[in-house]
C-alpha cells in the first residue's frame, strides 16, 4: 500500500532538524521493506509565520509498504520522532500525519495555502477528517498542518533537489569543516545545474549552516544527479549520512500574485505592481524603504541592510517609476499602512527624469537664486536680475535600467528563485521514478 508520512515542527533554535529525523528514517523505513517511490520531500512553508524556527520547513516520506507493517511503520515513524524532538523548547510542537492512498486535491489546495499564507490548526483538523488521513500532535499540535502540507506539496509543477550531509552526533555545536576550495571547485564544475553554493558579493560559502543543528552542508540543483555529483566533491568533516531531497527550494512557490495593492495581506508573501511615489529613503540600520501606490491603496516596501548592494538598485527609483515588487508582508502594519519586505523587483517602465533648475546667468553664466515666487532671478556672482527669468527643466540620464533584481543570494530566501533558475522551471506532473543513489548509508 501506498504510505504518505508528514512531518514537521520537530527542532529548536539549540539543535535538531526535521530533515534529520527524515534521513534516519530512510535506513529504518527500507529495512523494514519499505519502496519509496520518491524522494523524501522537503517543502519549504510560508516564510512569514512568526511562529517557525528558521526555514519553516516540512518533510514528507512516500513509500510502498507491506500492509501487514503498517503498524510497525508507524510505531518506527513515532519512536525516532519522540527520540529527536526537541520538546523542551516551547515552541517546539511536533506533528506527523500518515496518509493511505493517492493524495486528494483537497489536500494539495490546502498545501499551497500553508505556502502562501496562514492557516489555522482547526482547517488541518477537517481536512484530516475528510480525507481519513491518520495524525498525532504533540503539545498544542502545531505541526500537525506542517505535516499535512507536506503530504500535499510537490505534487506537480516546479521543483529543485538537495543534497543534504548531517554531522557525526559528536560534533553537533562545534564548528563546521567544510573546505571551502572544495566548493569553489565543486561549484565551478556544476555550474548551471546546481544554485546558490558560493555569494558571489562577498565569495562566502553559502552551504554551510551555522547553527547547532546536525546538517553539516546542502548542495542545491535541478535534478538528484547534479547534486549528487556535487555533493561527493565538497571535502569536509567525517560524515554521519546524506540524503538528496526534493523541494520547493529556489521555486518562488510562495509568492502569490496579486491584482492591486489592497489585496495584501500581513504575513503573506506576495508579488504586486505599483508606481514609486516618493524618492526611496535610507534610513537608521542601512535599510532602504520607499513607498508604492496604486488605485487602491499605498504600502512601504523595504530593503534590509544584508541585502548589501541591492539597496543601491532601491535607492535609484524615483517617483513615478512602475515595478512589480515580491515580497514578505510585514505582520504589523504602520498605522494602516503595510510593509512589504523586498526579495525581488522588477522594474517595469522608467519614468524620465526631469528637474526643474535655477536658470544660469545670461550675463556671467553664474547661479542664480530665486527673488520669490513669480519675481524672477537674481545672480548670485554679479547681481544681474530679470523678473521675467523661469526655472529650467532639464533631463537627468538614468542610471538603472528595466529588469528583474535580485538581493546576492546570501540574503536569499530558501523559496526565492535565483536569477539562474529563470528558464529551468519544471512543469507538469511529477515523474515517478528515484535513482539508485539517493542515500548514505
Ligand atoms: P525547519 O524544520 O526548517 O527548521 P522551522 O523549524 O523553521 O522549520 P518549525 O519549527 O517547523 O519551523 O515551526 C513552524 C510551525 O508553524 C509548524 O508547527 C508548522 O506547522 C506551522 N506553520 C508553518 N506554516 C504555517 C502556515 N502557513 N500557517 C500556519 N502555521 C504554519
Amino acid at each position: 500500500m501506498l504510505l504518505h508520512i508528514g512531518l514537521d515542527d520537530t527542532d529548536s533554535p539549540s539543535g535538531g532538524c526535521t530533515t534529520y529525523i527524515a534521513a534516519r528514517l530512510v535506513e529504518r523505513l527500507l529495512a523494514l521493506g519499505g519502496r519509496f517511490i520518491d524522494y523524501p520531500n522537503l517543502l519549504r512553508l510560508n516564510p512569514n509565520v512568526p511562529w517557525k524556527t528558521r526555514g519553516n520547513g516540512a518533510i514528507c516520506l512516500r513509500l510502498d509498504i507491506d500492509p501487514r507493517n503498517e503498524v510497525q511503520v508507524k510505531r518506527v515513524v513515532i519512536e525516532l520522532v519522540e527520540a529527536y524532538s526537541e520538546f523542551d523548547c516551547a515552541n517546539t510542537n511536533p506533528g506527523a500525519v500518515f496518509l493511505v492512498g493517492d493524495v486528494p486535491d483537497s489536500l494539495i489546495k490546502f498545501s499551497k495555502r500553508v505556502v502562501t499564507s496562514v492557516v489555522s490548526l482547526e482547517d488541518a483538523f477537517r481536512l484530516i477528517d475528510e480525507t481519513g488521513a491518520f495524525a498525532l500532535g504533540y503539545k498544542n499540535m502545531r505541526g500537525i498542518i506542517g505535516s499535512l502540507a507536506a503530504v500535499g506539496g510537490l505534487r506537480h509543477g516546479d521543483h529543485t533537489f538537495e543534497f543534504l550531509a548531517y554531522r557525526e552526533l559528536e560534533s553537533c555545536g562545534t564548528l563546521r569543516v567544510v573546505d571551502a576550495d572544495s566548493v569553489r571547485m565543486m561549484d565551478e564544475e556544476t555550474r548551471g545545474s546546481t544554485f546558490n553554493n558560493l555569494d558571489p558579493e562577498t565569495g562566502r560559502v553559502l552551504i554551510a549552516p551555522h547553527g547547532p543543528d546536525p546538517v553539516l552542508f546542502g548542495v542545491r540543483g535541478e535534478s538528484p544527479e547534479a547534486v549528487y555529483r556535487a555533493g561527493l566533491m565538497v571535502s569536509s568533516e567525517s560524515i554521519e549520512r546524506w540524503t538528496i531531497f526534493r523541494t520547493n527550494q529556489g521555486t518562488d512557490a510562495h509568492l502569490q500574485i496579486h491584482d492591486c495593492l489592497s489585496e495584501l495581506e500581513p504575513y503573506s508573501p506576495a508579488t504586486v505592481h505599483g508606481e514609486v511615489v516618493e524618492v526611496p529613503q535610507t534610513i537608521q540600520g542601512g535599510h532602504v524603504v520607499f513607498s508604492l501606490e496604486d488605485d487602491t491603496a499605498v504600502i512601504d516596501c523595504a530593503a534590509y541592510e544584508p541585502s548589501g548592494s541591492f539597496r543601491d538598485t532601491v535607492r535609484s527609483l524615483i517617483p513615478g517609476d512602475e515595478v512589480t515588487v515580491s515580497g514578505g508582508v510585514r505582520g504589523n502594519p504602520v498605522g494602516w499602512r503595510l510593509t512589504l519586505n523586498l526579495e525581488k523587483l522588477e522594474v517595469r517602465e522608467l519614468t524620465r527624469d526631469v528637474r526643474l533648475v535655477n536658470p544660469v546667468c545670461p550675463n556671467c553664466e553664474g547661479g542664480m537664486e530665486s527673488m520669490g515666487r513669480g519675481k524672477g532671478f537674481r545672480c548670485r556672482r554679479c547681481g544681474f536680475r530679470d523678473g521675467e527669468l523661469e526655472k529650467r527643466r532639464i533631463e537627468m540620464e538614468r542610471t538603472l535600467t528595466s529588469g528583474l533584481y535580485l538581493p546576492p543570494p546570501r540574503a536569499q530566501r530558501h523559496l526565492t528563485k535565483p536569477l539562474q533558475r529563470y528558464g529551468k522551471e519544471k512543469h507538469g506532473p511529477i515523474e515517478r521514478g528515484i535513482v539508485e543513489l539517493w542515500h548514505w548509508p
